[in-house]
């Protein structure tokens, strides 16, 4: 499909038709131990070296759960506001696959631990609010490997087991701009949690996207696509983006859209039909003869929810409240725990508004342009914050302060020394600035007359030549003062 047709949908203004997306994410719990084994789940093993005979499914092996991941999956419901049910199910799903060597899933189908709930999320034009729909626990499968060999596919059982948490939300969400705030907004809450890790490149947070599309003020759904496995926010974006045009196609060409099951080919940016639902598995769910359903006290429940740290709506809230920042601004620093606590670092000792302006602006692109982490950062916390008392106090200009960051960047170096070493302290003496604004005129007489006479214009000139001359360290605002006495 061509890009213009393919923009039709999300970017023309006379469009007529809305996508309609739903989630299920699929969030790796954070366990040291699998969901129903004690075998490790620490990422890039060696293939087949944690699996247990469990997670091997030999004959006779029974599960056992693990009330951590239970635990984690309470705390994720409580953090999505959601119903935490006190009983639930684990049901098996039954297919055959390579990489599934028990020839069925343990999942939670009719009686999820976790129900309805919501998600806010932040766009630039409000808040929207997204509903969830459940969360259950379910175990994840094996890896089929198909690129190590021409002949043979080779099976790693590692993940197998491994404990995950399908987050359902409601058909809610309107564009990929939306699924792109839902994802984060999720995995924003799940980190501030501890309760996954919300890494994509190690497949920690995985979703299968659901899309219909359907004429703008229609009452009804149209019929969805469910696109399997994405891994990565753009990916989902892009597919949603082919797949609603490939919907809208199909709508104005007088044909139907088949609910089915579809892959999404990176490599050709477009979703390919992988199953109809004509030819849907029956997964025969049946409650895990093995397991009891799981019943958890309301005592449980309230302990769990006096480990819930301050979440990124609530910290928002306070920033704005307290701090009096922007809803922009509480936004980006809320992101995550580590922004948050930074910048709560930072102004323990300093200026609020400066620190904003300061780790939002040049921290970020600093730390963006060498592709660190907060965590990773060269300037700590106390540093920037001493920086920025010396902006406050007026040893240095904001403009010296840039250079006085750049030198920073190469270092976690206390400023206070940096601006002593290389001579960068602010001249605030109303004296040596004088002699120094004399010069300026004695030298551009003529401009001094022209400003005299009505040019006004010509004092930023002469601002700019007093700066050159002090190589930047004039205060600029006695500058500014004594300018316009002497001239
Ligand atoms: P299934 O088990 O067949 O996948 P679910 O009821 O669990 O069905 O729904 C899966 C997802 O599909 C949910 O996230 C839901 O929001 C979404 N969904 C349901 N109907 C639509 C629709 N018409 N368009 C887009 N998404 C939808
Ligand atoms: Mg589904």
């Amino acid at each position: 499909m061509s890009k213009d047709k393919s923009e039709y949908l999300i970017n023309r203004k006379d469009n007529q038709y809305e996508v309609v997306i739903g989630l299920e994410v699929h969030a790796q719990v954070t366990s040291e131990s699998k969901l129903f084994s004690t075998s490790s789940t620490k990422f890039g093993a060696e293939p087949n070296t944690q699996v247990s005979l469990v997670d091997a499914a030999l004959p006779g092996m029974l599960p056992v759960i693990n009330e951590y991941c239970v635990k984690q999956a309470i705390k994720t419901g409580i953090g999505l506001k959601a119903k935490i049910n006190k009983r639930s199910v684990f049901d098996r799903k039954n297919y055959f696959y390579a990489d599934l060597p028990q020839g069925y899933q343990i999942s939670q189908f009719k009686d999820p631990i976790v129900g309805e709930g919501k998600v806010i999320l932040d766009m630039p034009d409000g808040q929207k609010e997204v509903g969830i729909e459940r969360l259950h626990l379910e175990q994840d499968a094996g890896k089929s490997i198909h690129d190590l060999d021409p002949k043979y596919t080779f099976v790693d059982l590692n993940r197998s087991g491994v404990a995950l948490m399908e987050i359902v939300s409601k058909p809610d969400l309107r564009s990929p701009d939306e699924v792109n705030a839902y994802v984060k907004k999720l995995r924003s809450i799940m980190r501030y949690l501890g309760t996954c890790d919300g890494n994509m490149q190690e497949g920690s947070l995985r979703a299968d996207v659901n899309v219909s599309v359907r004429k703008k003020g229609s009452k009804e759904f149209g019929t969805r696509c469910e696109i399997k496995n994405v891994n990565s926010i753009k990916f989902m974006q892009m597919a949603i983006e082919y797949e609603a045009n490939r919907q809208v196609d199909l709508i104005e060409d007088g044909q139907s859209i088949d609910q089915e099951t579809r892959l999404f080919d990176t490599k050709k940016n477009e979703t390919r039909s992988m199953r109809s639902k004509e030819d849907a598995h029956d997964y025969r769910y049946f409650p895990d003869p093995d397991l009891l359903p799981l019943e958890v006290s309301e005592d449980f429940i309230e302990k769990l929810k006096l480990e819930i740290p301050e979440l990124p709506d609530e910290k928002k809230k306070r920033f704005i409240e307290k701090f009096k920042l922007s809803p922009y601004e509480a936004t980006i620093l809320v992101s995550d725990n580590e922004t948050s606590n930074y910048f709560e670092n930072v102004i323990k000792k300093s200026d609020v508004k400066l620190a904003t302006n300061w780790i939002i602006g040049e921290l970020f692109a600093a730390l963006n342009e060498k592709n660190l982490e907060i965590t990773e950062s060269p300037i700590s916390a106390g540093n920037l914050s001493k920086l920025i008392n010396l902006i406050k106090d007026g040893t240095i200009s904001g403009k010296i302060a840039k250079t006085v960051f750049e030198h920073m960047m190469e270092g976690d170096k206390d400023p206070k020394k940096i601006v002593e070493e290389k001579g960068l302290k602010q001249e605030s003496d109303p004296k040596a600035l004088e002699a120094l604004i004399d010069k300026v005129i004695d030298d551009n007489r003529e401009k001094a007359t022209e400003y005299k006479s009505g040019k006004v214009k010509l004092f930023g000139f002469f601002v700019g030549q007093v700066m050159k001359v002090s190589a930047g360290k004039a205060n600029p605002q006695l500058v500014n003062e004594i300018l316009k006495k002497k001239l």
